[in-house]
């Protein structure tokens, strides 16, 4: 505790609120996505085959066809790496999960039933959880040097360090004691 001297400045709040619940959810999805739109690439590419053996008109459509599938499998991949910047830059998470939400809803058409439903429902609800993620308010009351009733006036809370009424130096919460003057504390 002694880097946490009286006059010290404090450590910058440590932030690691990360949307990780919605990246997770974005990225399977977008990993469900992906094969839906390879099956269905796959699919896609022996009909063509099979189509465009006969020729005629049908062969442009099923061309059509592959390159939908194609795109899903694109989505599939966008959805995964929008997952990830979710994690990367929390700050984006508003526009990265309408993106998510829009790609999920893209991939209905274009990937294999939305990369086998379940891809599109864990794209959905990775989506509306990034854009409703809020980061919970930092733990932010007094700056850890400053005296009790410091120019903040902010109070302290209960389990953080407190201040030794005799020498003003920090003291650990749950310490009979100061450690420093071994002032008796209340
Ligand atoms: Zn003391």
């Amino acid at each position: 505790m002694s880097q946490f001297a009286y006059g010290a400045p404090p450590p910058p709040p440590a932030t690691h609120e990360k949307p990780t619940a919605a990246a997770v959810l974005a990225i399977i999805g977008g990993v469900f996505i992906f094969l839906g739109g390879l099956l269905e690439l796959a699919i896609a590419a022996a009909a063509t085959a099979t189509v465009c053996a006969f020729g005629g008109a049908y062969c442009g459509a099923s061309g059509l066809f592959l390159a939908i599938a194609g795109a899903g499998v694109l989505i599939g991949i966008l959805t995964i790496v929008f997952g990830v910047l979710l994690l990367v830059r929390p700050g984006l998470h508003l526009v990265l999960g309408v993106l998510v939400l829009v790609f999920a809803f893209i991939s209905l058409v274009t990937s294999l039933i939305g990369g086998f439903v379940i891809g599109f429902i864990l794209a959905l609800i990775g989506g509306i959880l990034a854009i409703v993620w809020k980061p919970s308010p930092p733990p932010y009351a007094a700056p850890m040097g400053a005296p009790m009733g410091g120019t903040m006036g902010a109070p302290i809370p209960p389990a953080s360090p407190r201040v030794c009424m005799k020498c003003g130096r920090m003291v650990p919460a749950d310490t009979k004691f100061c450690p420093h003057c071994g002032n008796a504390l209340g």
